[in-house]
Parts: structure tokens; sequence; C-alpha cells
């Protein structure tokens, strides 16, 4: 019985997952067309689901928003991104809120977003 529940239950992480990185997809070709508050609820569902089922959410992810006010962060657009002193500065242009990141970590490598195919 328990183990039919684990099964079932690394099922659902499996398709969190996916559906984490499919919301991702379209959050950013929403941000890419000019439609932020959409993107920015994409990005919203997609944390929900990784809340709801105890998955960890993508630094990709947590990289596209704001600590500060939630906004979606598309660079050169919604947010400007130097490096200063060994540290990745992003900078939000709707707060005007900084994150620094160090440079060079192991986890912090973006992970590249594959395009949409049907759009
Ligand atoms: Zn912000």
């Amino acid at each position: 019985m328990y183990r039919k529940h684990q099964a079932r239950k690394r099922q659902q992480q499996q398709i969190a997952v996916q559906r984490i990185e499919t919301l991702e997809r379209l959050a950013e070709a929403k941000a890419l067309s000019g439609d932020f508050a959409l993107a920015q609820r994409y990005i919203q569902l997609a944390r929900n689901i990784a809340t709801r089922l105890v998955v960890s959410v993508p630094s990709s992810v947590k990289r596209r928003v704001c600590r500060q006010c939630g906004a979606y962060l598309l660079p050169g657009v919604s947010s400007r991104t130097r490096i200063h002193r060994g540290r990745i500065i992003v900078y939000c242009t709707q707060c005007h809120a900084y994150s620094r990141y160090p440079l060079h970590q192991k986890t912090i490598r973006p992970q590249t977003v594959q395009p949409l195919k049907d759009q």
C-alpha cells in the first residue's frame, strides 16, 4: 500500500516538473510578446504546482521573478543584468530592486529554455 502511494506520488511529481517547464516556456513567450501580466501569472502557477507537489522550483524560474515585487524579469526589457566583482547583479525596472547572485557557482548556471514549437 505504501509503495503504491510512493509510486503514484513520484509519477505526480514527474508530471509537475513537466508542467513547470511548460509554464516557464509559455511565460517567456508571453513576455516576449509584451504580455507581462500573463507571464507573471504563468510563473505564479508554476510556483504553486511546485509547492503543492513538493518539487524544487528550478533556478531558471527563480531568476525570472523579482524577489521584491514578483514581476516577470525579461533581461533588457523589464530587468537589467550586469556582472560586477564576481557577482551577477539583476536590477528590476519595476520596483528598482537589486538581486545579487554569485557568478562562479555550479548551481547558478542558467538553464536554456527551449522555444515553443507551435509559436
Ligand atoms: Zn521588482
